[in-house]
């Protein structure tokens, strides 16, 4: 290997490709990324980078980027320019919006954005005059932040990444992290070996993460609510549960007891198909072992009983006492690198930045944040009532296009999407998604990439391709998933004609007729908005969650510091803790000047509730065996198209598992499924994989919906492994061709 340059500049920036936020120690040369490393000091990722950190460069140099504007002409992408692009999308939208309202214009968002970015592009939204905004999250885990803010108040995280390794137990379920968030294994197997810390996963698949499990619990897709109160149940029984804890601080746990009762080993094992000694097993387990912590992904959440099983998952919590305590929690991995913080950011059709929702009284404290006449903003809405109306959520832009208006808040019919750092591949419906593409008047979509919503359907004309610059060649700052706040240096200037999306909401609003008002108290340097200024702005106005301590200059101080230790330093600028957390967590209460630490573990139970301690809710989740799966709650007609992650009918055939479905079970699969199993193209987080698209699509474990006993059977486990985490697993692919029959769908066009 060439010698190090001794001239280069390191850059620190943050990996883009999950939400657990490594450093990345970027080698840059007269304006060149010429290598890369992970920060070998820093407290989260010590050293390390899994596969996909690994290739961060890879990311801004990828030779398939969008490197100039481009639009649809009979059916081929032709080269334009900047100005064109702009005058051309901004004349269409604002006629558009002159007709039809501006409802009319869907601003779909990305947790791709930068936290200054999300929020821009929030108020971008609002000055336009619609709460149809939304991102990624709608998708994801909005299940969870809906199921953990009715539990405890904050939709997040509750402890650390790096907190995980103080746990005595830990819980995993419907998260496969060895694949999804790689280096978060660190902490848990540091835990196993420092803790002795058993470590349960509970997976339909055998994944890599069940792999190191000292408990493997293989459940019947969608059973994830009487899982958890079978292992309640023995808690209960046993007497087993943090009386005192329960006694003092949460409320609604009898009704819990009562419904738990029912759930005797035999029901539970009926039920989930975990047998009843192993239900005790894990529960003996999580009591002797304390504090636990329970982490959960999508394999949770990406079902229509999502809230219910994150609901679920915090009872558990809190019938052991679990919360608020270093070493438990609930630790929510999310998925993309800043999927919390463009929630945070309120880049959402129900709310404003900062959870503030949509009534008069938040419009009215984000117009005085932004310096902007609540009635001027009022009056850029089609009316009053709107202005404070949820918008549609992304998971139904198209029944907006296709006039499904029951599903709809919104009376007027979509008529121009903006894809802005999103790819629809993760969404369901596709047919009505091609379908509502179609009819739309204009497409835009603006990505360092050219992603499926260019090819997915058979449009001639009115598309737009934008080219955005990567996370990579600007600076700002992510929020992880655990809450912490990081200044993520920009490595290099953006690339071909790529421009950055906070520069791009500047080039459409002074188009749009309110470029001055998107940015009045923003500094403006040729078209491109100053992001510590827009963090400045998000500092002054978002209280209750409190991204108010975490001004431009603490984080970048604390992106150098943190790295080496300096608790000198970090101490004099409000560190972190002791250097064993990184960046600034919310609530960061008080401004720059209080240095406040911020908080790497919520709601801390030390204190009596008399004394401002908190309290908890144990909101009561049902669970309804019908209303999980059943056969025919798939739309009528509804098929996957090629390139769609799902289970297809061939690959079923070559698993062998067609004995396991009645005929009419196997007509769905067929009907929906596809016949190929190359149909298959499995996204990047396989976590929850065939649970997942089970439950989305209504491929029948359950059959007639009543929890009926029809096994989702996989072959036998494999057997356990102890590998190096990142060696490819040949006897894997071989065993299931769901592997080795990847493929990436390639665009026309490159
Ligand atoms: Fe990037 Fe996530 Fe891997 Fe860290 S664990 S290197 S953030 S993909």
């Amino acid at each position: 290997p060439a010698a190090p340059d001794a001239k280069a500049e390191i850059k620190k920036s943050i990996c883009t490709h999950c939400s657990v936020g490594c450093t990345v120690n970027a080698e840059v040369s007269n304006g060149v990324w010429t290598g890369q490393e992970p920060a070998f000091d820093s407290p989260l990722n010590l050293g390390s980078h899994c596969a996909k950190g690994a290739a961060v460069r890879e990311h801004a140099h990828g030779d398939r980027r969008l490197k100039y504007p481009m639009k649809l002409v009979n059916g081929k992408y032709t080269r334009i320019s900047w100005d064109q692009a702009i005058t051309e999308v901004g004349d269409r939208l604002l006629k558009i919006r002159e007709t039809s309202g501006p409802d009319s214009v869907y601003w779909l968002g990305s947790a791709k954005f930068s936290n200054e970015q999300a929020y821009l592009m929030r108020k971008f939204a609002a000055l336009w005059g619609t709460n149809n905004v939304d991102h990624q999250a709608r998708i994801c885990h909005s299940t969870t932040v809906a199921g953990v803010a009715q539990t405890w108040g904050y939709g997040a995280m509750t402890n650390s990444y790096n907190d995980i390794h103080n746990a005595k137990a830990m819980f995993f379920i419907g998260s496969n992290a060895a694949e999804a968030h790689p280096v978060s294994m660190l902490h848990i197997l540091k835990a196993k070996e420092q803790n002795k810390a058993p470590l349960i996963v509970c997976d339909p698949r055998f994944t890599r993460t069940a792999a190191h499990a000292d408990e493997y619990v293989r459940l019947r897709p969608g059973t994830d609510v009487p899982l958890i109160w079978g292992i309640l149940y023995h808690i209960f029984e046993n007497g087993w549960e943090d009386k005192e804890y329960i006694r003092k601080r949460v409320w609604g746990m009898e009704q819990v007891r009562a419904e738990v009762a029912k759930w005797t080993p035999e029901e539970t094992e009926k039920v989930t198909g975990v047998p009843g000694a192993q239900v005790r097993r894990v529960a003996e387990m999580l009591a002797k072992n304390r504090p636990a912590t329970v982490v959960w992904c999508m394999g949770g959440t990406q079902h229509t009983v999502g809230n219910n099983n994150v609901r679920a998952y915090c009872i558990l919590q809190l019938a052991l006492g679990n919360i608020g305590v270093s070493g438990g929690g609930t630790n929510i991995f999310r998925g993309h690198d800043n999927v919390q913080g463009a929630t945070d950011m309120g880049l959402d059709v129900t709310t404003l930045p900062a959870y503030y929702g949509l009534a008069a009284p938040a419009w009215k404290h984000w117009c005085r944040v932004w310096g902007l006449d609540y009635e001027w903003v009022k009056a850029r809405f089609k009316t009053p009532e709107l202005m404070e109306a949820p918008g549609i959520p992304v998971s139904r832009w198209y029944d907006g296009v296709n006039e499904a208006k029951e599903n709809v808040a919104q009376p007027d019919t979509i008529k121009a999407m903006v894809y802005w750092g999103h790819a629809p591949n993760s969404q369901v419906r596709q047919p009505e998604l091609k379908k509502a593409m179609e009819k739309l008047d204009t497409l835009v979509i603006i990505d360092p990439y050219p992603t499926v919503s260019a090819v997915l359907h058979d449009r001639t004309d009115g598309v737009y391709l934008l080219p955005a610059a990567t996370q990579y060649e600007v600076d700002g700052t992510r929020t992880a998933s655990n809450r912490s706040i990081q200044w993520s240096e920009r490595v290099i200037k953006p690339m071909f004609e790529c421009k950055a999306d906070h520069e791009i909401m500047q080039l459409f609003a002074n188009k749009f007729g309110y470029g001055a008002e998107l940015t009045k108290n923003i500094k403006v340097e040729n078209n491109v908005p100053v992001i510590e200024d827009i963090l400045r702005e998000i500092n002054k106005g978002a209280w209750t969650i409190a991204y108010t301590g975490q001004s431009p200059e603490r984080l970048k101080l604390h992106m150098q510091h943190q790295q080496t230790f300096d608790k000198t330093t970090l101490k004099a600028v409000g560190g972190p803790c002791d250097g064993d957390y990184y960046g600034l967590p919310w609530p960061c209460w008080g401004n720059a000047s209080a240095k406040h630490p911020g908080t790497p573990n919520l709601y801390d139970t030390s204190k009596p509730v008399k004394d401002g301690g908190l309290n908890f809710r144990a909101l009561f989740p049902e669970y309804k065996g019908e209303s999980l799966l059943a056969v025919d709650s798939f739309p009528e007609g509804s098929e996957l198209p090629a390139g769609h992650p799902g289970v297809t009918f061939g690959m079923l055939k070559k698993l062998g598992f067609e004995a396991d479905f009645t005929p009419e079970e196997l007509a769905v699969i067929q009907k929906i499924g596809g016949e190929k199993v190359d149909d298959v193209a499995w996204t990047v987080d396989m976590s929850g994989g065939i649970q997942r698209v089970a439950v989305k699509h209504g491929i029948a474990p359950f059959g007639n919906g009543k929890a009926r006993a029809v096994v989702w059977n996989f072959p036998d486990p494999v057997p356990i492994h102890r590998e190096p985490l990142y060696t490819p697993r040949r006897d894997l692919v071989e065993k299931y061709p769901t592997y080795a029959d990847k493929k990436m769908m390639r665009l026309p066009f490159l």
